[in-house]
């Protein structure tokens, strides 16, 4: 631990001597995932400069900690976290060998994107034995899109308090956010509508916020609990549940045990689509525009 702290330390001072980024007169924003980076960039226009820690082609729970991620955190103005134990596994660590006072829990520039969610799968009783369930709810949120206004609100807000000067075009960048994601959403929903109802299984709960927004039911996931890989037991169970309810598709994120995926999608006669957790996971979605676009179009495509 002691080493791995003097790394840092010597990490964070060369950068700061040595590597420097020219932000300018920007603000410098982390997020620590790409679904909140791009909500952040249409926010914060040319007055900030923003960047991701995680992309949709990784898993947000468990990240190592590089000392890359150090660096952007040190000099960071405004922190965005997911919340709801998302990052709970490394963003606290990642925090205190930041040395950042601006980014540290309850900082105005602190931004918990959660905030104001109303979450789904929130527990009625804790316990290990259910794997890895957050007191908060499930946290992968930012699968429903229509999220990202109350997001984008959060954002905006600290935003206004960080640079308070810019304060009018942030608040003028919010409204034409909302605008843009109301006609996407009315988009999405159009292009959904065939597949209205369809069953499918997910890997991890990732999907849940994405299947409740445009009529998909969930009839199971491939791990037996979050976090919990299945037992060759659970996965007949999965498969014969599967085939009775007619599931159609499976959805598994890149970086899942795909073999698995892939032998209950055959066994049961469904169709594995492979798809990033969020923006920034493949080419066709690098923003939350262009993503949901991708996602809806390939899922209808897949159960045809
Ligand atoms: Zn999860």
């Amino acid at each position: 631990m002691k080493q791995f702290l003097v790394m840092i330390m010597t990490v964070v001072t060369v950068w700061v001597s040595a590597a420097h980024v020219d932000a300018g007169d920007k603000i410098r924003v982390v997020a620590t995932i790409e679904d909140l980076a791009c909500i952040a960039r249409d926010i914060g226009g040319d007055a900030v400069m923003v960047t991701a820690i995680a992309g949709g082609a990784q898993d947000p729970h468990f990240l190592d900690a590089k000392p890359s991620y150090l660096v952007q955190l040190n000099r960071a103005d405004v922190l965005i976290e997911n919340g709801g134990e998302l990052e709970v596994g490394w963003l606290p660590v990642l925090v205190n060998g930041a040395r950042n006072r601006k980014i540290l829990p309850g900082s105005p520039g602190r931004v918990t994107a959660m905030n104001g969610i109303a979450m789904l799968e929130v527990p009625t009783r804790l316990s290990r034995a259910e794997g890895d369930v957050h007191p908060y709810g499930n946290p992968h949120f930012t699968t429903d899109p229509a999220n990202a206004e109350v997001i984008a609100q959060n954002i905006c807000a600290v935003f206004c308090a960080v640079v308070p000067t810019r304060t009018a075009k942030f608040r003028a960048n919010l409204v034409a956010f909302k605008e843009h994601l109301d006609a996407a959403l009315k988009r999405w929903q159009g292009t959904m509508a065939p597949v209205h109802g369809m069953k499918i299984v997910t890997y991890h709960k990732t999907f849940s916020y994405f299947a409740r927004r445009f009529g998909l039911e969930v009839v199971g996931t491939i791990e037996a609990k979050p976090g919990v890989a299945p037992s060759p037991g659970y996965l007949a169970e999965l498969v014969a549940k599967m085939k009775a309810e007619g599931v159609k598709l499976v959805l598994a994120e890149p970086f899942r045990d795909l073999k698995v995926a892939q032998f209950a999608a055959d066994k049961s006669g469904a169709k594995l689509l492979i798809t990033p957790s969020g923006v920034g996971g493949n080419a066709d979605g690098r923003d939350l525009f262009s993503y949901f676009d991708w996602l809806t179009k390939t899922i209808v495509a897949a159960a045809k």
